[in-house]
C-alpha cells in the first residue's frame, strides 16, 4: 500500500511540475494545526513533507498561523514552527483567521501564483482550495501524511495543457510560455524562428544566383562557340558568316578563340567533317 501511494504521489507531483511549473524545493505552507499535530505525535514534519512530495521542501508558516500558535502557548509547537520560514501575509498588525490568511496568499485572482503546496488540517480550507487549479493539498490522517488526489479544477487545467501540446506541437508550447512570460519575448522567439526559416531559402538562393549570373554571361560566350561551329562551316560558306555577324556583335571578341578552334578543328578535322556531313544531310 505504501509503495502504491508513493508512486501515485510521484506521478501527481510530475503533473504539478509539468502543467503548473512547480519546482523543488517545494514551498509548503503549513498551518498551525499541523504543527501542533506533528509536535503532539512527535513526528518529523519536514521528513514527512519530503517523503510525500518526494523532493526537497521549504516549509513556510504565515504570520497569522504563528500568531495562533503563540496564543496556544504551546512552547514546543512554537519552537518547531520557528524553524520554518515566516511567510509575510500583511496581517501582522491585526491577525486574521489563519485559514482565511492561507487562502489569501494562495488564491491570487484564482491562481496559485506562488506555486505553494498547502499542508492543512482544515477540511474547509482544502475544499476551498480545490477550486484553484494547481494546489497540491496535504494533510495528516493519524500518523500518515496524505496528498489529496488531483482536484477537478487541476485535472481540467492539466488536460487543457496536454491538449494544447498535442494539437499545437512545439509552437503551442512556446505559445503557452507567451501567456506567462509576456508577448514581447514570444514575438522575439517567433521572429527568430521566422528568421531561421528565411535563412534556409535565402542562403542557397544567393549562391545559385551567383552561379546564374556567370552562367548567363557564359551562355553568351557559349553562344559564341556554338556559332563558331557554324562558322567553321561558315568559313567554308561565306553566307553563314554574314548571318552570324548580323546576330551577334561579339564576333570580334570571339575571333581569337575562333582561330584557336580552327587550330583545334584541324586536329579534330575528322569530327568536324562528320558534323558537316550531318549538317549537310
Ligand atoms: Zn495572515
Amino acid at each position: 500500500m505504501r509503495q502504491k501511494r508513493s508512486k501515485s504521489y510521484r506521478k501527481q507531483m510530475l503533473v504539478y511540475n509539468h502543467a503548473f511549473k512547480f519546482r523543488a524545493p517545494y514551498q509548503i505552507i503549513v498551518d498551525h494545526e499541523i504543527v501542533e499535530v506533528a509536535d503532539h505525535s512527535g513526528i518529523d514534519l519536514v521528513k514527512y513533507l519530503k517523503n510525500t512530495v518526494q523532493d526537497e521542501v521549504k516549509p513556510m508558516i504565515t504570520q497569522c498561523c504563528m500568531q495562533k500558535l503563540y496564543e496556544s502557548k504551546n512552547q514546543s509547537a512554537i519552537s518547531l514552527a520557528k524553524n520554518f520560514e515566516r511567510r509575510r501575509c500583511g496581517h501582522k498588525d491585526q491577525a486574521i483567521d489563519p485559514y482565511d490568511c492561507i487562502d489569501s496568499i494562495i488564491d491570487i485572482k484564482g491562481q496559485n501564483k506562488h506555486r505553494y503546496v498547502v499542508c492543512t488540517q482544515s477540511i474547509d480550507l482544502r475544499r476551498k482550495l480545490r477550486h484553484i487549479p494547481g494546489v497540491p493539498l496535504l494533510y495528516m490522517n493519524r500518523s500518515v501524511m496524505i496528498m489529496e488526489p488531483l482536484s477537478n479544477s487541476s485535472d481540467a487545467k492539466q488536460k487543457q495543457f496536454e491538449q494544447s501540446k498535442l494539437s499545437g506541437g512545439l509552437n503551442d508550447i512556446k505559445a503557452g510560455k507567451l501567456v506567462k512570460g509576456g508577448n514581447s519575448t514570444g514575438e522575439a522567439e517567433k521572429e527568430k524562428a521566422g528568421a531561421k526559416r528565411k535563412r534556409g531559402p535565402k542562403e542557397p538562393n544567393p549562391l545559385s544566383m551567383k552561379k546564374k549570373k556567370p552562367t548567363a554571361g557564359d551562355n553568351k560566350q557559349e553562344e559564341g562557340p556554338k556559332k563558331k561551329r557554324r562558322r567553321k562551316h561558315g568559313n567554308k560558306n561565306s553566307e553563314d558568316k554574314q548571318d552570324d555577324g548580323a546576330e551577334d556583335n561579339t564576333d570580334n571578341g570571339a575571333q581569337p578563340s575562333e582561330n584557336l578552334e580552327e587550330n583545334q578543328s584541324e586536329e579534330k578535322g575528322t569530327r568536324d567533317e562528320l558534323e558537316v556531313g550531318n549538317d549537310s544531310d
